[in-house]
C-alpha cells in the first residue's frame, strides 16, 4: 500500500500546475503529483526531480493514498467541465476534512456551486485565484483562496509560504467563503483589462501626438517606470516597445497585427457589473475596445470610408504633452481601480463575503500581473476607512487625481478633436465628471419614464413617490 507522506498534492501537470507543483517542492514540501496522461507527471520527475520530494502517481487512487491527511489537492486543470471531471475522480477516496482547491480560472458561480457539493459530502472546496502566469506559478504567484476559514487554517500557510513576498509580506490571503477568491481573481483579470487598455491609448496618443516611434515611447514608459505609474504592465510595455523585430527589423509592436484577443476574464467581469449595476467602464471599454479591434467586417467596411474631419495634432511643447499624457493616464488608473473596487464591495455585499478591499489590493503588489507600486495607496486609503465609499473620495487619491485633471481634459479633448479613439480615458474621465456632479440630467429620464411609463418619480423638494398625469400635456 502506497504510504502517505505528501504534504500537498498537484494534479493536472501542463505548464500552470507544473510549475506549481515545483514551487511547493522548492519550499520543502513533498509534492503528490498526477496528471490524466501519465507521461507529463514523468517528465516532471525526470525534468526537476532535483529540485525536492515528488511522489508521482499513475492513479488518482494513488494519489490520494500518498497524501497525510487532512488531505490539500492542488487541482489545476483546464477551467470547465475538466475541473468538475477531475473532482469526481477524487470524491471516492477523499475523506471528512479533506481539502480540494481549485487554482484555475473558474467562473465563480461554479466555485459556488462546487464547494455546494462538496461541503454537503464534509468536504472543504478552496476556489482559488492564482495570478502571475506561468513564472509567477514557478517563483510565486498571487493566491487569492476562498473556501473555508477552516481549511484556510491549514492551507493558508502553505499557500502563504509559496506565494510572491512584498517586503516580506506574502502576496496570500484569505479572501472569503465559496466563490469569493475566485470573484476576486476576476475582478483582478477585469483590472488587467483596463490597465493594458489605458497603457494601449497612452501609447497611441504619444505616437499620433508626437509622431514618435516605437523605440522613442519605449524610453518614455520606462521614465514613467520610475514614478507613480511603477509597474508590471508599464514595465514590460517598455521592453516590447524597444523590441525589434528580428526577420523585418522594423519595431515588433508595428509588424503585430492589430486585433486583440481574449479568454473571456473580462467579458465574465463586465457581465457581472451589469449584473450587480455597477459602473465599471473602464474594465467595459477596454472589453469592448478588444471586440471592436477583431471585428474586421465593420473596420473593414468604415476604413477610408466614415469621415473625419480632423486636424493633424500640431504639439508644440512636446514635454508638456508627455507629461499630460502621464498624468490622464494615472487618473484614468485610478478611475478604473475604484470601479474594480466597488464592484468587489457590491458582490461582497450581495453574496455575504464581507471581503476586506484592502487585503486585497496588498495582495496584487506582488506575483500578479497588475502588481504596482500604487496598490500600496489603495491599501492605506481602506486602512484610513475599511467603508470607504468611493476610492477617488480617499484624500491622497482626491488630491492625486486633482493635480491631474487638466491634463486629462486637454488630452480627452485633444483626442476627440484630432481623432484618436481614447474609450478608456474618455470614458473614465466621464465617470469622474458624473459621479462627482451636482446633480445630473437622471432628472430627465425619470420625467420621462414617469411620462410613458407611469413610473413614478421622487421629488427635490418632499418625501414620496409621484406620478404626473401627462395626458393634457400632448
Ligand atoms: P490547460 O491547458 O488549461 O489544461 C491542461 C491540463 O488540464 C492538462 O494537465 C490536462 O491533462 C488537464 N485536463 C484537461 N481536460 C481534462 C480532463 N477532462 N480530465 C483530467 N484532466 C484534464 O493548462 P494550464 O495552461 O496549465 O492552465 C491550468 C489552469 O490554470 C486553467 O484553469 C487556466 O485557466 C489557469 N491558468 C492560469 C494562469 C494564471 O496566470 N493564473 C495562466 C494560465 C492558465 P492532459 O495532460 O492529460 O491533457
Amino acid at each position: 500500500a502506497t504510504v502517505a507522506t505528501a504534504q500537498i498534492g498537484v494534479t493536472g501537470l501542463a505548464v500552470m500546475g507544473r510549475n506549481l507543483a515545483r514551487n511547493f517542492a522548492r519550499n520543502g514540501y513533498t509534492v503528490a503529483i498526477h496528471n490524466r496522461s501519465y507521461a507529463k507527471t514523468q517528465s516532471l520527475v525526470e525534468d526537476h526531480g532535483d529540485e525536492g520530494t515528488f511522489v508521482p502517481s499513475e492513479s488518482v487512487a494513488d494519489f490520494v493514498a500518498s497524501l497525510e491527511r487532512p488531505r490539500k489537492v492542488v487541482v489545476m486543470v483546464k477551467a470547465g467541465a475538466a475541473t468538475d471531471a477531475v473532482i469526481d475522480e477524487l470524491l471516492p477516496f477523499l475523506e471528512d476534512g479533506d481539502i480540494v482547491v481549485d487554482a484555475g480560472n473558474a467562473h465563480f458561480p461554479d466555485t459556488i456551486r462546487r464547494e455546494n457539493a462538496l461541503r454537503a459530502r464534509g468536504l472543504h472546496f478552496v476556489g482559488s485565484g492564482v495570478s502571475g502566469g506561468e513564472e509567477g506559478a514557478l517563483l510565486g504567484p498571487s493566491i487569492m483562496p476562498g473556501g473555508t476559514r477552516e481549511s484556510y487554517a491549514s492551507l493558508g500557510p502553505i499557500l502563504e509560504k509559496i506565494s510572491a513576498k512584498v517586503d516580506g509580506v506574502p502576496c496570500c490571503t484569505y479572501v472569503g467563503p465559496d466563490g469569493a477568491g475566485h470573484f476576486v481573481k476576476m475582478v483582478h483579470n477585469g483590472i488587467e483589462y483596463a490597465d493594458m487598455q489605458l497603457i494601449a491609448e497612452a501609447y497611441d496618443l504619444l505616437k499620433q501626438g508626437l509622431g514618435a516611434s516605437a523605440a522613442q515611447i519605449g524610453e518614455i514608459f520606462a521614465e514613467w517606470n520610475t514614478g507613480d505609474l511603477e509597474s508590471f504592465l508599464i514595465e514590460i510595455t517598455a521592453d516590447v516597445l524597444a523590441h525589434v523585430d528580428p526577420q523585418t527589423g522594423a519595431a515588433f509592436v508595428d509588424v503585430v497585427l492589430d486585433q486583440a484577443e481574449q479568454k473571456g476574464t473580462g467579458r465574465w467581469t463586465v457581465q457581472n457589473g451589469l449584473d450587480l449595476g455597477v459602473p465599471i467602464t473602464g474594465i467595459a471599454e477596454a472589453t469592448f475596445a478588444r471586440a471592436l479591434s477583431g471585428g474586421s467586417p465593420q473596420r473593414e467596411a468604415a476604413r477610408g470610408t466614415l469621415a473625419a474631419a480632423t486636424t493633424p495634432w500640431d504639439v508644440t511643447d512636446r514635454d508638456a504633452f508627455v507629461e499630460d499624457v502621464r498624468l490622464a493616464l494615472f487618473a484614468s488608473k485610478v478611475v478604473a481601480y475604484s470601479q474594480g473596487f466597488d464592484q468587489i464591495a457590491a458582490a461582497s455585499a450581495e453574496f455575504g463575503w464581507d471581503i476586506d478591499r484592502g487585503a486585497m489590493a496588498r495582495v496584487w503588489r506582488g506575483g500578479c500581473i497588475i502588481r504596482a507600486r500604487f496598490l500600496n495607496r489603495i491599501t492605506e486609503a481602506y486602512e484610513r476607512d475599511q467603508d470607504l465609499p468611493l476610492l477617488l473620495a480617499d484624500p491622497y487619491f482626491t488630491e492625486a487625481v486633482a493635480a491631474g485633471v487638466e491634463s486629462w481634459r486637454r488630452i480627452v479633448s485633444g483626442a476627440a478633436l484630432h481623432g484618436v479613439p481614447t474609450p478608456a480615458f474618455s470614458s473614465s474621465l466621464a465617470y469622474y465628471d458624473g459621479v462627482r456632479a451636482d446633480r445630473l440630467p437622471a432628472a430627465l429620464i425619470q420625467a420621462q419614464r414617469d411620462f410613458f411609463g407611469a413610473h413614478t418619480y421622487r421629488r427635490t423638494d418632499r418625501e414620496g413617490s409621484f406620478h404626473t398625469l401627462w395626458s393634457g400635456d400632448r
